[in-house]
């Protein structure tokens, strides 16, 4: 239990990879704050789960992460209920598929915020006792289109190329604090995200569902196969370790050759 006495924030994590993710922690005995919306029942469940896997604290917090003075709640509760931060991965996330110019301005302003600004702020908030401790890890969750490009996916492209961008200037100001920070940049990989975005790519593009598994989603993925949530949080664990100390302001690929192509 490499973890153990750490405490880790993982955003967007009632769901998917950040879910995933927060196992893991919790497994290597991490505190773990948990992050997202869903059903309260099943949320204390989750929750209940980590404390006993890890054998130390779990702590829930439903702020919704498009709102500065949220983050800035969760942030204080966490420390004071659990102590500073030490590790922390921005991973909350969400999708939209629509022309530029048919693009709710809404959606963008959702999609920014959630996918980009919200980082700005955990990691302005977690960064001082990081640095004073001399010790600390930002994992955030960026994406393949952290580094190409897809129709109909302009702000999360936007979003995600941010985020690549928000890594390296970080890990460059932390360089020398005992901090690494990396982003992890997935293919598709089978979560409710991407399943719910289904729908919409069928009607913007046209298809039908199976269509748009094989020809859409899988067609960029060269190993025709879904990244699963397991191989991301593996990866982020790993970075969470001292063999991973000298690694940062990397980017680092786990989407089954897309990117090569
Ligand atoms: P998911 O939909 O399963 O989980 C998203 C999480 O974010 C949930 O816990 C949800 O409650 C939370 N969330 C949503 N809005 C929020 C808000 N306003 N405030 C706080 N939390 C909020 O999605 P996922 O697929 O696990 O995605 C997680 C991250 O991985 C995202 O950043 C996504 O862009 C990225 N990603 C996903 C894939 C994929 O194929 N699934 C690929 C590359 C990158």
């Amino acid at each position: 239990m490499f973890l153990k006495g750490k405490t880790a924030l993982v955003t967007g994590s009632t769901s998917g990879i950040g879910l995933a993710v927060a196992t893991a922690l919790a497994g290597q005995g991490a505190n773990v704050v948990l992050n997202g919306f869903g059903d309260a029942a099943e949320i204390e469940r989750i929750r209940a789960g980590l404390e006993q896997a890890s054998g130390g604290r779990a702590l829930y917090s439903d702020a919704d992460l498009t709102r500065a003075e949220a983050i800035e709640a969760m942030m204080a509760e966490a420390a004071q209920a659990l102590g500073p931060i030490d590790i922390l991965v921005n991973n909350a996330g969400t999708q939209h598929v629509a022309p530029i110019d048919d693009f709710p301005v809404a959606k963008w302003d959702l999609i920014i915020a959630l996918n980009l600004t919200a980082a700005f702020h955990t990691i302005r908030l977690a960064l001082p006792a990081m640095k004073a401790k001399g010790w600390g890890r930002i994992v955030n969750t960026a994406s393949a289109h952290s580094l190409v490009a897809s129709p109909n996916k302009a702000p999360y492209v936007a979003s995600k190329h941010g985020i690549a961008g928000l890594t390296k200037a970080v890990a460059l100001e932390t360089a020398q604090a005992g901090v690494t920070v990396n982003c992890i940049s997935p293919g598709y990989v089978w979560t409710p995200l991407v399943e719910n975005q289904i729908p919409d790519t069928m009607k913007a593009r046209g298809l039908t569902r199976e269509q748009v598994m094989n020809d859409v989603l899988l067609a960029a993925q060269p190993t025709k196969r879904f990244v699963t949530v397991d191989q991301v949080a593996a990866l982020a664990l790993f970075l969470c370790g001292e063999e991973a100390a000298a690694i940062t302001g990397a980017n680092l690929s786990m989407d089954g050759g897309w990117t090569a192509a």
